[in-house]
């Protein structure tokens, strides 16, 4: 735990049991949990000694005690701020990664090749993905595509191929009208009895959990950090406004959602990643939190903390994008702390 982190703990802590400070400083005295006596309860928060360890625990009136951290926050009720275990970066591949103990299926990572829609065809231009920003080096970096009149499922679509080892595994098609008017067109198509738009109309062959995009970008032993966001257009706007293209330390890769799954952590991790930051939509607390969770035993994980909670990568600035990083960038207890109300 770093500094900020104890600091942040003893704050928690003294705002969860009511305690002060003694004079010297050095230990929280607080009402008993146990015996309920006043003033009878301290916690050292001193520097560790010989003797004397951080968070040790002692009723001088029960003279009940807890030597631990761990068993103090259990103790006073608040398992919620221990810590998760942090991940041995040096340690081989996880086996129960591949091997999962309660003899669960394996991992299945296999992919099958998806045919793009008839008639796709890449762009390097799109009025629709001009509007939300690209630039050339997006579509030379992030192929994007569309039917062009030819095949009607695909009209007002644009198509974005997931694309793993140079095959194609997947894709996403979205359609370029807003929500608020396809939500306005099928009010009054249903009303006709009409065809009704999807906002989306991905691949179905493939199952998602499983895929990451922009994975080629992560290049083995070479790929130390990677930012993981939900969706395509966050990848995009994180690797513009960064200026990420031709970075193979710094890899921004999406997950499909707010959560990740054990296929994409193998993914990850069979590439020697060795840091991860989590960058979900800032409104996503509770995912956020849960995802750290799953990602702390095998990454060093870092949350990228949105401070406007209604924005996104794509909704962000140069400037705020790097204010996060240069300053935002929290560990998960530090996330944790700072979201108790949520
Ligand atoms: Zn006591």
């Amino acid at each position: 735990m770093n500094k900020h982190e104890t600091d942040f703990l003893i704050e928690e802590i003294t705002r969860h049991l009511g305690a002060k400070r003694d004079g010297g400083n050095k230990n929280l005295i607080a009402r008993c949990p146990y015996c309920g006596k006043e003033d009878k309860y301290g916690i050292y928060i001193g520097k560790e000694t010989l003797r004397k360890k951080p968070f040790m625990a002692h009723c001088f009136s029960c003279g009940r005690s807890t030597l631990t951290r761990d068993k103090l926050l259990e103790e006073i009720g608040r398992p919620d701020l221990m810590i998760t275990p942090t991940a041995d970066l040096s340690a081989p591949l996880n086996a129960n990664l591949l091997f999962p103990l309660d003899n669960e299926e394996e991992i299945d990572d296999t992919l099958g090749i998806v045919e793009l829609p008839d008639f796709y065809r890449q762009v390097y231009t799109h009025p629709y993905l001009k509007a939300r920003g690209f630039v050339y080096d997006d579509y030379e970096q992030f192929p994007v595509g569309i039917t062009a009149g030819l095949n009607r499922r695909y009209d007002d679509y644009v198509i974005f191929p997931v694309i793993d080892s140079g095959d194609v595994v997947g894709y996403v098609a979205r359609h370029t009208w807003s929500k608020e008017e396809i939500d306005n067109y099928n009010r009054k198509a249903k009303r006709a009895g009409e065809y009704q738009i999807r906002r989306f109309n991905n691949s179905t062959q493939n199952d998602f959990v499983k895929l990451l995009y922009n994975y080629d970008a992560v290049i083995e032993d070479e790929t130390d950090t990677v930012i993981l966001v939900e969706g395509i257009f966050d990848v995009v706007a994180i690797t513009r406004k960064l200026e990420l293209y031709d970075n193979p330390h710094f890899v921004a890769v999406a997950t499909f959602g707010k959560k990740v799954s054990q296929a994409q952590i193998y993914k990850l991790q069979t590439k020697g990643v060795r840091t991860v930051v989590l960058g979900f939509d800032g409104d996503a607390v509770s995912a956020i939190k849960q995802t750290a969770t799953e990602l702390s035993p095998y990454f060093e994980v870092f949350i990228a903390d949105i401070a406007d909670p209604t924005k996104d990568w794509q909704d962000l600035t140069d400037t705020d994008i790097f204010e996060i990083f240069s300053g935002r960038l929290r560990s998960p207890l530090e996330y944790k702390l700072s979201k108790l109300q949520e």
